[in-house]
């Protein structure tokens, strides 16, 4: 009895100086982004070269950060498998503004969404491959699959009630609504304000009628940031309300999903004035070729 204890009280310690180690590595790496954001952050023109290792870094800590948050990182190892496959998704994310900067949306726009994916299933502790989503207006529509194994629910949804009031909003400021090159999109006759060609509520694209081709894909980048910012935002509240259920189910629903990355930055609403000093902006501008 005594001994089993003893193996016990050690065996909590063991994973007590576990976690430590982990909690003190993930500092230090973020300690390190950190300086590294800090020192460019001087954003005029920058290199695509300097686009991809921002997309690439930011979206491996995010994703780490959320997994840390969501309590899913357990070990070294999941810490590091979520950082190895933030990084691959922010990758994608980048070739994907790209594509989209050079005339191909709808393939980015699927590449975006592929990306996507595979941040939110390791940050959210399962395999990079095990679900995959597509993000149309507000909800964002994930389906297993045969790497999920089985128990897993099938079809998921996650809402989020800010982009049904952009919806609202963005069909205030136009006149037309399109399903345009995989996303949902606005057509105004008015300008928003007198320089402004097309701008973006949410994941929402508008464009002044008869801009050219360019203007769109600017702002469907603008979309695409923010299903970028939408995968590393915890979700706290829908997590509060819908508890984890070992039950196998063929459907759920999660209604209260926020970007709340998108919200702290105050990306919500891109192009109303142009502004070319923030980070959208200036990834934006550098890949939508004129
Ligand atoms: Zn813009």
């Amino acid at each position: 009895m005594a001994t089993q204890n003893i193996n016990r009280v050690s065996s909590v310690n063991r994973e007590g100086s576990m976690k430590k180690k982990v909690t003190g590595s993930i500092i230090a790496i973020l300690f390190f982004v950190g300086i590294m954001g800090v020192s460019t952050n001087r954003l005029e023109a920058v290199s695509d070269n300097t686009i991809r290792v921002y997309n690439v870094v930011g979206q491996g800590v995010g994703t780490l950060l959320k997994g840390l948050i969501q309590g899913k990182v357990k070990s070294f190892k999941s810490a590091a498998k979520m950082l190895f496959w933030g990084s691959v998704s922010g990758y994608g994310f980048y070739e994907s503004k790209k594509m989209i900067g050079n005339g191909s949306v709808t393939p980015g726009v699927i590449l975006a969404n592929i990306s996507a994916s595979i941040s939110e299933n390791v940050s959210g502790g399962e395999g990079p491959l095990d679900y995959l989503g597509y993000t149309l207006g507000p909800a964002r529509i994930t389906v297993a699959t045969p790497f999920a194994g089985k128990g897993k629910t099938i079809f998921n949804v996650q809402v989020s009630p800010m982009d049904i009031l952009n919806f609202a909003n963005a069909m205030k400021y136009a006149d037309k609504v399109s399903f345009r090159n995989g996303l949902i999109s606005f057509e105004a006759s008015e300008p928003l304000t007198p320089s402004s060609r097309g701008w973006a509520i949410g994941i929402y694209p508008t464009v002044v009628n008869g801009v050219p081709e360019h203007v769109f894909n600017h702002e469907a980048i603008h979309a695409v940031q923010y299903i970028q910012t939408m995968t590393v935002s915890p979700q706290p509240l829908s997590r509060l309300i819908h508890k984890d259920s070992s039950a196998k189910k063929w459907f759920s629903i999660s209604l209260l999903n926020f970007n709340y990355v998108s919200i702290l930055n105050g990306l919500t609403l891109n192009d109303k004035s142009p502004s070319h000093d923030i980070w959208n902006e200036v990834e934006a501008y550098a890949l939508a070729k004129e």
